[in-house]
């Protein structure tokens, strides 16, 4: 049934886009479905970039130029037949994404924005100059494609571009789906967990960005045949606005959206040149407006006060459109407006706004009951694991820490206490890659060799095996409990794009393995139940159990704990320190940071006491308990009253 509902969209659309050509004769029609297909490749593409990698780009226009103009100059200069001109464009754009990428997501927010408006002008102004390869303003005319030594046919083309937007939606369907599709999403939602978990940001941003400009590439390209002729004026600033209202206003993450995005995009232009027809659609918008104002208002979902914005702007659209007697002149502020009301009240898109009127849909998490290995941990091996010598890390004139020394024996649960700001925190960071230690160096351990983790990447780090959570819960809030689990156990993904395209064996075994183990890992810390629930709908307890279940997907050999009990009700402490118990019995050592005392006494093998960034004390829980420094420091001191319940 759920398969069944899935594809029926898909097959419709199909149908009615083979049957088209049959019923509709007008060329003019056809060109323009053409066109919203053509535009809604590279709304996939743009999608990866705005909607899943949480990124945006004002490039994508020139990125499309660049897809056009590589089929323009090698058929103008060269001859080249479309089975080439194509798959160039694509490579080609693709290439000019990395250029764009590589430096520009060295930086986030509007610094990216401006880097890739940067990139477009500049692009723009080259295909303008660069009279010798494209001609100039001049533009180039484009013959159709040749088959078999005869031009396609208008129809003929129409397929092929309906081929090519099937291709393309089956390619990023299976690499949204497949672990680089996971990677995207974990790093919108939380970058710095992503980097702990193994999985580089810089480096899926960067292949985010090449996907996205290679569909670009094909989009662009498919759009100079169809044009058959290109210049440069049209892959302008306005052009990028509009891809990004497409995106934006049909609803990211999803196809649909980009197909209804598509079509505005086509339409909106020629809707703004005719008078008539927009005071039609301005009415309709003030009729649902009232309607669905209505309807809240009966049903109690908003207030009077809520509504009041959206309807006055409605009526004023309406008495707008009324009194106006020339439109071509509004274009630009008429998108701004459309823009303005999508980011305030439609920030889900259309299609995500329809979702939410729709019954919820249930996520559907499939994985496959397989004899995995559940937790690889290490084998009872004794002696040092993890040693942090004279670890000084200075923030400005603030010592953080001061000259710390700290070794975790494998196998051990070993504690760190202290008060609230003495470095606790900081240690866990120096250890794990986020800060740099300004003095001093960290080793781990694996098979009696060590090696030097100061200076590496967090994900470099991770990927060595040290594994983390956070004492403010960094989950991937969008993705299902699963999902979060599975980007863990990224690092036991071999396969590459081809193989996730192609649904090669090795790939389909990786993937039901991996779903397999992410299954069973939820089960260990309890949240079997909720195996499809997105993971910023959990209570706040379940989030910190999903995010040591996550931790635990790394196969580390050492796991920190940052305050996992924080916030936690009784019986879900109690939860939480069997699971940490069975997760040492597995043979993996811990590091815990914990303000609840009865925790640490109970279940900690070493403590070491922080104050200050300064180390006061260390040893056996008795040992550090009855420290005439720990007590004045840290117990008997103000401290929370949880702290002293022992
Ligand atoms: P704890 O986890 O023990 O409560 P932290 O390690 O979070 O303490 O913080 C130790 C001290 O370092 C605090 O005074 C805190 O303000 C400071 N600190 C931590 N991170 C930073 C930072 N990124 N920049 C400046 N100061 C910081
Ligand atoms: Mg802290």
């Amino acid at each position: 049934m759920n398969k069944f509902s899935r594809w029926l969209p898909i097959t419709l659309g199909l149908l009615a886009l083979i049957v088209l050509p049959q019923f509709v004769h007008n060329a003019y029609y056809l060109h323009l479905v053409e066109t919203i297909l053509i535009y809604s490749i590279l709304l996939f593409g743009l999608d990866i970039v705005v909607g899943y990698t949480g990124l945006v780009s004002l490039g994508h226009s020139a990125l499309f130029g660049v897809g056009s103009y590589t089929v323009g100059v090698l058929f103008f200069k060269l001859g080249l037949p479309f089975y080439i001109t194509l798959p160039a464009s694509i490579v080609v754009t693709a290439g000019f994404g990395a250029l764009l990428a590589l430096p520009a997501l060295r930086v986030t927010g509007p610094y990216l924005a401006m880097v890739t408006l940067a990139f477009g002008t500049i692009l723009q102004i080259l295909i303008n100059e660069m009279t010798f390869l494209t001609e100039g303003p001049l533009g180039i005319k484009i013959g159709k494609p040749v088959l078999f030594d005869m031009p396609m046919s208008k129809v003929a083309f129409f397929y092929f571009v309906v081929a090519c937007v099937v291709l393309s939606l089956w390619v990023m369907q299976r690499i949204i789906k497949s672990h680089y599709g996971r990677a995207f999403e974990a790093l919108r939602d939380s970058p710095i967990a992503c980097d702990c978990m193994g999985v580089s940001v810089y480096r899926y941003k960067v292949i985010a960005f090449i996907l996205s400009a290679a569909f670009a590439g094909l989009s662009g390209g498919l759009y100079a045949y169809s044009e058959q002729y290109i210049a440069p004026n049209a892959y302008n600033f306005e052009l990028t606005i509009l891809f990004l209202l497409a995106i934006i206003m049909g609803g990211r993450k999803s196809r649909s959206g980009a197909f209804l995005g598509a079509l505005i995009v086509v339409m909106l232009p020629s809707l703004l040149a005719d008078i008539e027809l927009f005071r039609w659609i301005a009415y309709s918008i003030l009729v649902i407006v009232l309607l669905t104002a209505i309807i809240s208002l009966v049903n109690k979902q908003k207030t009077w006060k809520q509504l009041l914005i959206p309807i006055a702007a409605a009526i004023g659209v309406a008495v707008f459109a009324k009194t106006l007697d020339n439109i071509t002149d509004w274009r630009l502020t008429i998108f701004g407006v459309m823009t303005l009301f999508v980011v305030y009240y439609l920030q889900e898109g259309i299609v995500g706004y329809a979702t939410k009127l729709l019954p919820r849909r249930k996520h559907n998490e499939q994985f496959e009951q397989l004899d995995v290995e559940l937790i690889k941990g290490g084998k009872n091996a004794s002696g040092p694991l993890l040693k942090a010598d004279q670890i000084l890390m200075q923030f400005g004139g603030l010592k953080a820490l001061n000259r710390v020394d700290l070794l975790v024996q494998q196998g051990h649960i070993h504690g760190l206490i202290g008060p609230n700001g003495s470095g606790k925190s900081t240690m866990m960071n120096v250890i794990t890659g986020i800060y740099q230690p300004t003095e001093g160096a960290v080793h781990f351990y694996r098979q009696g060799q060590a090696l030097q983790m100061n200076g590496l990447t967090p994900s470099a780090i991770a990927l060595n095996g040290i594994a983390r959570t956070f004492q403010n819960v960094q989950l991937f809030g969008e993705m299902t409990t699963l999902e979060n689990i599975l980007v863990g156990l990224h690092h036991t993904f071999k396969s590459n794009l081809l193989d996730v395209v192609l649904l090669s064996p090795r790939y389909r075994r990786e993937e039901r393995y991996a779903r397999a183990r992410a299954a069973a890992i939820l089960t260990l810390v309890g949240l079997q139940t909720q195996i499809a629930e997105e993971a910023r709908n959990l209570p706040y307890g379940k989030q910190r159990l999903l995010e040591i279940g996550r931790a635990l997907g790394l196969d580390a050999p050492l796991l920190l704990l940052d305050e996992p009990a924080a916030g936690l009700t009784a019986p879900d402490i109690k939860e939480l320190v069997m699971i940490i118990r069975k997760i040492r019995d597995c043979g993996i050592t811990l590091l815990l940071i914990e303000h609840h005392m009865d925790v640490v006494m109970s279940i900690c093998d070493r403590v070491t006491v922080l104050d200050f960034g300064q180390k006061i004390a260390e040893g056996t829980g008795n040992e550090v308990r009855t420290d005439p420094k720990v007590i004045s420091a840290y117990l008997g001191g103000d401290v929370e009253s949880t702290a002293t319940s022992h």
